[in-house]
């Protein structure tokens, strides 16, 4: 079973809050204008915790592949 962050990008403001947070974690892809979680083997729970308590949207979450 893996946890890992995932974006609302509906509701995502483009703010890049997240990226000040952990930028190992999220990055803006230029191509597509979009926010996106970068692919990791583990997140570290605690800054993408941080990241979700300041996302000004709510716009991130926890998602888990079972
Ligand atoms: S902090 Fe939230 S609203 Fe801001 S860019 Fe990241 S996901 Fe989008």
């Amino acid at each position: 079973m893996k946890q890992y962050p995932s974006i609302d990008l509906g509701l995502c403001s483009d703010c890049r809050g997240c990226i000040e947070i952990a930028p190992g974690i999220f990055k803006h892809n230029p191509a597509t204008g979009l926010m996106e979680v970068i692919e990791l083997a583990e997140y570290p729970d605690a800054l993408v915790d941080e990241a979700i308590k300041n996302c000004p949207e709510d716009c991130i979450f926890w998602e888990t592949d079972e």
